[in-house]
């Protein structure tokens, strides 16, 4: 996939904070940081959204899950806690066409249903 972003950012084509990657998950940090911890964490294979994922994906996505508990682990806020959200399509504002896992940390958040 060419012209993605993020496939750009997972082959370092173009520049971005890293903090993890490994064959199957990049981790690096949102350039519009929307709390003090805003990570983005992504399969390196392009899935465009949760639509896309196919059968054979399941490990990928779990490794998704993997890299934010890690990531929690790493930054000493499993206890304080952090959210992690993942827009599919319009009616969720998907902005960038490659699945991605936000993860939210590092203070108190508002309840995300009102
Ligand atoms: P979405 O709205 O698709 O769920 O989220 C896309 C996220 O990607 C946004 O939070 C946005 O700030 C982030 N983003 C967009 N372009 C770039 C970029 O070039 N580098 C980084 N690190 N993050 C980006
Ligand atoms: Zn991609």
């Amino acid at each position: 996939m060419n012209d993605c972003l993020f496939c750009k950012i997972i082959k370092k084509e173009i520049p971005s904070e890293i903090v993890f990657q490994d064959d199957s998950v990049t981790v690096f940090k949102d350039i519009n940081p929307l709390a003090p911890v805003h990570l983005l964490i992504i399969p390196n294979k392009h899935i465009i959204s949760v639509r896309e994922v196919e059968p054979g994906d399941e490990e990928i996505l779990g490794k998704l899950f993997s890299a934010a508990r890690n990531t929690a682990e790493e930054l000493g806020i499993n206890d304080s806690g952090y959210r992690l959200i993942i827009n599919n399509g319009p009616d969720a504002n998907q902005e960038i066409f490659h699945l991605h896992m936000h993860f939210l940390g590092g203070d108190k958040m508002k309840h995300p249903m009102g």
